[in-house]
């Protein structure tokens, strides 16, 4: 039995890493800290709040003492690091938040976790708790791709581009650092774009769907060649748990879908399940509209997942056309989630294309 902390657990995939733990370890205690800013949403966990073995706690990643209180008195033995700003278009118009949260907000969780699980014991005389950190990451610390490059390894050399992506690879740095110099139990993990349920409306694929259902235009940057590795939530999610249960201390994983697409082909993929799930006279594609492109917007992502495969044994097993279907549908089936996600200010002017 365990006891995981995880930050960031009102966010996308925060949220659906909270639900896929308790369904497959119904026995541990989990505890979310989530500040709750305009991406966390507490109703993304309203089907595990009433349970004895879950604790939501609405705080800040850079409250150290306040981390530190949560690792003592729940006695977390595991911290799966989710907590960031995560929007490139967020993060050229305001970097301030990225650098506080993904890197002060890092730091601090690695300073709590070494004093709670290393210095304290130490100081009473007694062994390290038993524990692990992971630093859940993205593929975009690497940079970019052209069409014929091979595909982002653990050993490719950082290059982010974007403020969004050098403050992710801070992060990284700093959790390798943690165990390189503290001896902290770490792995990260540095992941492709995830899509699938509660997946904030700013976002690609739910701006989609969400834009064509209104009847809108469905915005696509330049002419939609840009080329990502999609990833449905749950299988990540089902990766961290590999990683959490076999992966070794200190190392790290690349986790992607083995679902390279066009932006543009994915947006058409939309489109034809709505074709066919919501029928209208027109087709859903004939709302695409290309837009002016992002500066500096990252061409290609692709994981070379090679060593999760053979070291660990995971896969991902949704394909592309099943996770969209699945998404499309969960989009009709929740309505009140995201309408009421709407009309909160500020959403609905921003178009994320990951
Ligand atoms: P998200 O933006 O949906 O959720 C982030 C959550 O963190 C929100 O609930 C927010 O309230 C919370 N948060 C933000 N700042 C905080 C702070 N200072 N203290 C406490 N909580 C805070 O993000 P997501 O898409 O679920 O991404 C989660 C993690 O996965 C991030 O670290 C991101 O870099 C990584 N990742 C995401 C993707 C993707 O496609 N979404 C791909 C690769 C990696």
């Amino acid at each position: 039995m365990k006891t995981v902390l995880i930050t960031g657990g009102a966010g996308f995939i925060g949220a659906n890493f909270v639900h896929y733990w308790m369904q497959h370890y119904p026995q541990d205690k989990v505890v979310v800290i989530d500040a709750l800013t305009y991406a966390g949403n507490l109703a993304s966990l309203d089907p595990v709040k009433d349970q004895p073995n879950f604790t939501f706690v609405k705080g800040n990643i850079c409250d150290t003492e306040l981390v530190e209180k949560l690792l003592a008195e729940h006695k977390v033995d595991t911290l799966v690091h989710f907590a960031a700003e995560s929007h490139v278009d967020r993060s050229i118009t305001g970097p301030d938040e990225f650098i506080e949260t993904n890197i002060i907000g890092t730091y601090s969780l690695l300073k709590a976790a070494k004093k709670v699980w290393l210095d304290q014991p130490a100081a009473a005389g007694k062994p390290p708790v038993k524990h692990r950190f992971h630093h859940v990451s993205t593929d975009e610390v690497y940079g970019t791709l052209s069409a014929t490059d091979p595909a982002f390894t653990e050993n490719t050399a950082y290059a982010p581009n974007s403020p969004h992506s050098a403050s992710k690879a801070a992060s990284d740095h700093l959790v390798r650092a943690y165990h390189h110099t503290y001896g902290l139990e770490v792995t990260t993990s540095n992941c492709s774009n995830n899509y699938g349920p509660y997946h904030f409306p700013e976002k690609l694929v739910p701006v989609v769907i969400l834009n064509a259902l209104a009847g809108k235009d469905i915005p696509v940057y330049g002419k939609g060649e840009n080329i990502r590795d999609w990833l449905y939530v749950e299988d990540h999610a089902d990766a961290l748990l590999t990683v959490l249960a076999k992966g070794e201390v200190g190392r790290s994983y690349n986790i992607g879908g083995e679902n390279e697409a066009k932006n543009i082909d994915l947006v058409r993929m939309i489109c034809a399940h709505l074709d066919v799930m919501r029928p209208k006279d027109t087709p859903y594609a004939k709302q695409i509209t290309f837009v002016t492109d992002r500066p500096g917007h990252d061409m290609r992502y692709a994981i070379d997942p090679t060593r999760i495969r053979t070291e660990l044994g995971w896969r991902p097993s949704v394909t592309l056309e099943e996770g969209l279907e699945k998404t499309v549908r969960w989009y009709l089936d929740n309505e009140d989630w995201w309408r009421a996600l709407q009309s909160r200010s500020g959403v609905g002017d921003r178009l994320g294309t990951g």
